[in-house]
């Protein structure tokens, strides 16, 4: 980028030189014919450096708003990523917490197991001491309680008391053996629930990390995308800076020139038409209308009746001339209006009499107020860009009665 400012700047300084060896050529030998075409050249190659400018700026423009929407879409696309990522770190916490309450639940089975477990072995110890009990000898035994009874109803009473002793342990011993096997069954199914959900906590896992991946590669391309953009708005605000510079260097040549052609115009005078006599003003009888520019500038891009770059049918002549030529009113008249407008940009609208008016748009800058009365080549305004446009031009409107007319049939042609 230096290397190419630096180049810009040899080129414009070779301009320069060139403006000013042509117009010392012109001061030493004033020869007409020389004087028109060695203008035109310094002038074309002004153009062509300010056009090569321009155009390498609406590409750069171009490439910036492309960036600029990939950047808006990466950022778009990392935005739903992180919705996702943080829908998924809210499953993980439920999950986890579902897997944390799988396992205290775990947890308490074993321990009503184990209680169980105890239960169901001191039943045991019991059975088995009343058991023991029943045929150990020398101690009081069941055999005793049973061989105590005085009568055989008594007896029969034992009997069925000891039988039911026997048979509650049994009972509650089944019960025990029942109630953990229910349990083991209920851990068993737990463990079988945790297995599944630390299942799905990994998955979720697994496919947050790619989500993460992703965000991340969308971050740095987002990064290197602003980054490329940051470069092209550099090279775009050089371009625009030697743009500018040139359009200053050319206007003040052609101011240059216009003084220079003002001092050799008493030589030149042959009579040979009010519009040849390029730079000047034209302050002939005002039945004519004027060149609305400097004679010899610029070419008529678009014509009355052309399509303009939309397509849309053109009521006017386009004249293509350097940023802050002067614009001439065409003929005598009233201002209008001299205002900004969407598509016109700056423009004045000057009414001439007799249902005639004349308009000049895309102005970069204003020289007339609305109400003000202008006589026949004076400044008016000067040329730019603003409005509806690409490049620096005036738009020209001829109207009759309101009606756009072709300017070509009041205007003689003075590019
Ligand atoms: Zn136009």
């Amino acid at each position: 980028m230096k290397i190419n400012s630096e180049r810009r700047g040899v080129r414009l300084l070779s301009a320069v030189l060139a403006a000013v060896l042509a117009a010392a050529l012109l001061i030493m030998a004033p020869a007409p014919g020389n004087h028109a075409s060695a203008k035109n050249a310094q002038v074309k190659k002004y153009e062509d450096q300010i056009s090569d400018l321009e155009k390498n700026r609406k590409a750069l423009q171009e490439k910036i708003a492309g960036i600029k929407d990939k950047a808006n879409e990466t950022a778009e696309y990392k935005q739903n990523l992180d919705a996702l990522i943080y829908a998924m770190s809210q499953k993980i916490s439920m999950s986890q917490e579902l897997v944390e309450e799988l396992e205290t639940r775990i947890e308490e089975t074993k321990a009503s197991i184990a209680e169980k477990e105890t239960a169901i072995e001191e039943t045991f110890e019991k059975f088995q001491e009343r058991m023991r009990m029943s045929y150990e000898e020398g101690s009081v035994s069941y055999l005793s309680v049973l061989l105590g009874s005085d009568s055989v109803s008594d007896f029969l009473s034992r009997v069925d008391r000891v039988n039911s002793m026997l048979e509650y342990d049994k009972t509650m011993m089944d019960q025990y053996k029942t109630e953990k096997e229910s349990l083991e069954q209920e851990r068993a199914n737990l463990e079988e629930s945790i297995v599944l959900q630390k299942n799905t906590l990994e998955e979720i896992e697994k496919d947050k990390a790619e989500n993460e991946k992703l965000a991340e590669q969308a971050a740095s391309y987002y990064d290197s995308l602003k980054a490329d953009e940051a470069a092209y708005q550099k090279q775009y605000a050089d371009a625009k800076a030697a743009e500018d510079k040139l359009d200053q260097e050319l206007t003040q040549y052609l101011k240059n020139l216009q003084k220079q052609q003002q001092q050799q115009a008493p030589k030149q005078s042959s009579g040979a038409g009010a519009n040849t006599n390029s730079g000047t003003p034209q302050t002939t009888a005002s039945g004519e209308f004027m060149w609305p520019l400097p004679v010899g500038k610029g070419y008529i891009s678009c014509y009355y009746g052309d399509k303009d770059p939309n397509g849309a049918p053109h009521y006017a002549i386009d004249i293509p001339v350097a940023h802050g030529t002067p614009i001439y009113a065409s003929n005598d008249g009233t201002v209008l209006k001299a205002e900004s407008h969407s598509s016109y940009g700056y423009y004045v609208l000057i009414d001439h009499g007799n249902g005639r008016s004349t308009l000049y748009a895309h102005c970069s800058s204003l020289a007339a107020v609305a109400g003000q009365t202008v006589s026949k080549g004076q400044v008016i305004g000067y040329v730019g860009s603003t409005g509806f446009s690409t490049a620096n031009h005036l738009h020209f409107e001829f109207r009759i009665n309101g009606t756009r007319t072709n300017p070509l049939d009041y205007v003689k042609k003075g590019v």
